[in-house]
């Protein structure tokens, strides 16, 4: 077998960041994106884990942290064998919009022009590399919408995510089989799509000479999660890549709103398979999705000293 049809797309990025009230701060109210989940690191309960996305988190849309102060967690250092830089997706006419607001608010902008396209670069408090594309193709909803940001101009969700590696062929190559085929290059970057294209479906490539190794810690991103439809093809997929390619893949983790695996890629990035289901309405409504501490039945157990350990913010 191959991996063919089975990778969807993007489903989510999960980052390390600093302080959980500045990532709430930026991620919401300045960038608009809904808190659609408040739970705690199940590997680490003394650490917040948000997701952020559109109304309802769908995937693709959801972007995760892990604000990590005061935990012992180094500063990491962005570059090769990481996610470089996280993409989202705005509509078409709200660049000026973005570039105000951003500038606005004391963030320091600059331009790119990559495959005929203006990505606006910018990065979150923790350090993070971020951009804003707009993209007239973009037809994901339900978008969330604030105050401050209409529907004509709201994020619409994750873009893409741009890799850094010291050999883009050999990454190429593997990501071909994967499920996204090369569909652009401008050097030194090449845009893959998987077979559902355009955003939440796309991979930058950036061959990173010149960049130094990446080191994981605050202000980097952990991994990128790709979507399937079922945990039978999540297992097809772990197959594949041990017998077929010789890399090692975890046991399948039960994350609650998806079911994944993880594994490394040629190039050292650390990837992730999710389920697109259940979602983020398992065990809230709409209309309750992020307003309160939600915490897998294992954990229910000791809430309220897991309550007890996390640092309280304002939403
Ligand atoms: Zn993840």
């Amino acid at each position: 077998m191959s991996f063919e049809g089975l990778i969807k797309g993007l489903h989510h990025v999960t980052a390390t960041v600093n302080d959980a009230q500045e990532d709430v701060d930026i991620y919401t109210k300045l960038l608009g994106q809904r808190l659609v989940k408040e739970t705690v690191n199940f590997d680490n309960e003394k650490v917040y884990h948000f997701y952020y996305g559109n109304e309802i988190g769908s995937p693709s849309t959801i972007f995760t942290t892990f604000p990590y102060k005061d935990q012992g967690v180094r500063q990491g250092a962005i570059g090769t064998g990481q996610v470089y830089e996280t993409v989202f997706s705005a509509p078409e006419n709200s660049m000026e919009f973005w570039k105000m607001r951003l500038h606005d608010h004391g963030l320091k902008t600059t331009t790119e022009n990559r495959f005929g396209k203006e990505f606006l670069l910018f990065e979150d408090p923790s350090g993070l590399k971020l951009s804003i594309v707009e993209d007239n193709s973009d037809d994901r909803k339900p978008v969330w919408a604030t105050e401050e940001i209409s529907k004509e101009q709201a994020i619409k969700g994750i873009h893409s995510v741009v890799l850094a590696v010291a050999n883009a062929d050999e990454t190429i190559h593997f990501l071909n089989n994967f499920g996204y085929a090369v569909t652009a290059k401008n050097a030194p970057y090449t845009l893959l799509e998987s077979q559902e294209k355009g955003a939440g479906n796309s991979l930058i490539v950036l061959e990173g000479q010149g960049l130094q190794e990446g080191i994981n810690g605050l202000g980097t991103v952990h991994h990128v999660a790709h979507r399937v439809d079922s945990i039978e093809d999540s297992i097809k997929i772990k197959e594949e890549l041990e017998s077929n390619y010789g890399i090692q893949v975890t046991e399948v983790k039960d994350r609650k709103y998806f079911k994944s695996i993880y594994f490394r890629i040629p190039g050292n990035v650390l990837f992730e398979v999710a389920t697109s289901g259940p979602g983020f309405l398992v065990d809230e409504t709409n209309e309750e999705l992020g307003t309160s501490l939600k915490l897998p039945d294992w954990q229910e157990v000791r809430r309220v000293e897991i309550e007890k350990n996390l640092i309280p913010y304002n939403r």
